[in-house]
């Protein structure tokens, strides 16, 4: 079947096919011969028998390439398959990937070889879910998800669920080129549901870089997605690379932190995780230079070490430099902490808060703690010096701390004040908690770049620490809204949504 289209000068065509139709599709979606504005259409049905296979074409900005449903959510991909998309402007669109798996390491691979990459292209509206090689269960043989070369790809409003063998659902590589860095990657709006412990490392959620290619910027953006139940492993977010933004995502009863693991001048800001108490809930853990991390809500966390709510780790080596040899301080171990921020962030009911976490005498350096909020009420206090020898590398200040009345904590940089959070008398009982009454405190300044809060409120009045002043109680927070994550049409994620959006909002 074979549309022409014609659009102004430019001539598209249009190319329907059916699930017999496999080796027809692989021919044309692989032979160069598709142009920008032209679109492979599925018609519904499950598609099996594709083995390895290609989408290379040369889309433009205004016209990609696409290979679609024509019903998205109709369109369903099973058995061993592997895709690599290569050339530019390509998108993908409405597809169902559902006892799928690879038939060599990745599903998505978004280059051909090394060099041979894709640019500007895009997943949108796809399922992932249950993809697993039967063959692997129960090994530890691995196989990833998606995995992002060349610059400027995108995944957005995806949905992925049950990965079960080892492995990482996105993992962006700094190759783009010939060079190794500038991805400038968005992955935005996407539902990364349940995944199962697999008591092992290799099974991270989302991974940008490699050890070997950290002290290199990717540049990539990990916004407004939700981890719900992401268990695999204790890194959900593993950022291995320099100048990544992760911001307003929403952990809930996830089993897994924000990881800056390797490199350098990394954001994470606006990002709420709410634990309910869970057993080995976590938060953010810090290792490196030049971070920024502020305006993030942790509410029930209940990890404690390296798994806490907050952990600002000891160094076993200095950053390293082609000076200092790069083979002198394996990339692999952990570096110094030097020059990090850690503002305006709120803990409620998290056990403990870690300066000091780990191996190592490389003590931090430049840390700034200031401006949080903190209660745990039930406590004597949460934050646990585990190395003396962090201060007074780590500088705390204007933080603001409710703990267990009668207790006689006490530590430079806290002000303990009775303020209380409590959960909301209305709607689910497991919601955000709301502060009920107003702290008001002396803060300091030196955070100017911090000029909103976590519902997304200009900081005009700048007397309230933690993550949402006082004067914006009652609004949301500036997390992704349920309804713009992941793609419509797919059932568990609705009933998902209807559940915990009334756990997140005020
Ligand atoms: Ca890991």
């Amino acid at each position: 079947l074979h549309i022409v289209l014609f659009s102004g000068m430019l001539q598209a065509s249009d190319y329907a096919f059916g699930p017999e139709h496999v080796v027809q599709i692989k021919q044309l979606l692989g032979s160069n011969e598709l142009r920008p504005g032209d679109r492979v259409v599925l018609e519904d049905g499950t598609y099996t028998g594709w083995e390895q296979f290609d989408f290379y074409a040369h889309g433009t900005s205004g016209l990609p390439v696409t290979f679609k449903a024509r019903n998205p959510g109709k369109v369903v991909f099973s058995g061993a398959m592997g895709l690599r998309l290569y050339g530019e402007h390509l998108l993908l669109d409405g597809f169902v990937f559902r006892e799928a798996w690879a038939v060599r390491g990745n599903l998505i691979d978004f280059r051909k070889e090394a060099g041979i990459c894709a640019y500007y292209s895009r997943i949108t509206n796809c399922v992932i879910d249950n993809c697993n090689d039967p063959a692997k269960e129960g090994s530890t043989s691995s196989e990833n998800w998606i995995v992002l070369h060349g610059t400027y790809n995108r995944i957005d409003h995806c949905y992925f669920a049950r990965k079960q063998v080892a492995g990482i659902i996105v993992q962006v590589w700094l190759d783009a080129n010939g060079e190794r860095y500038n991805n400038y990657h968005r992955i935005d709006h996407n539902f990364f549901g349940e995944r199962a412990p697999l008591n092992a490392n290799g099974a991270e959620i989302f991974r940008i870089g490699h050890s070997w290619s950290s002290q290199f910027p990717s540049c990539s953006i990990v916004e407004d997605n939700v981890f719900y139940h992401c268990d695999g492993e204790n890194e959900t977010i593993s950022v291995k690379s320099c100048r990544n933004v992760v911001r307003r995502n929403l952990f809930y009863e996830t089993r897994g932190s924000i990881t800056l693991r390797h490199g350098h001048d990394n954001l994470v800001e606006s990002n709420v995780f709410i634990g309910n108490n869970l057993k080995n809930t976590m938060g953010i853990r810090i290792i490196n230079q030049g971070h920024k991390v502020y305006n993030n809500y942790l509410q029930d966390i209940t990890g404690t070490g390296s798994n806490a709510a907050m952990v600002v780790r000891m160094g076993v080596y200095e950053k390293p430099t082609s000076e200092t040899d790069l083979k002198k301080e394996p990339l692999v171990s952990y570096h110094r902490v030097v020059d990090v921020d850690i503002a305006y962030n709120t803990f409620v009911n998290c056990a403990l808060i870690e300066f000091g976490q780990g191996c190592g005498d490389k003590e931090p350096r430049n840390v700034r703690f200031a401006n949080n909020l903190i209660s745990s009420s039930d406590v004597e206090s949460n934050i646990t010096v585990s190395n003396p020898a962090v201060f007074p590398g780590i500088k705390c200040f204007n933080n603001y701390v409710s703990f267990r009345e009668g207790t006689d904590f006490s530590m430079e940089g806290f002000t303990r004040m009775p303020f209380v959070f409590e959960k909301p008398a209305t709607g689910a009982s497991r919601g955000i908690y709301r502060l009920r009454n107003e702290v008001r405190a002396e803060l300091a300044g030196g955070f100017d770049y911090i000029s909103m809060d976590a519902t997304g409120s200009p900081r005009t009045d700048n007397v309230t620490p933690g993550a949402v002043q006082f004067s914006s109680q009652g609004k949301r927070f500036n997390i992704v809204r349920f309804d713009d994550c992941g793609p419509g049409w797919y059932e568990p994620l609705k009933k998902d949504f209807e559940d915990i959006t009334q756990k997140t909002t005020f």
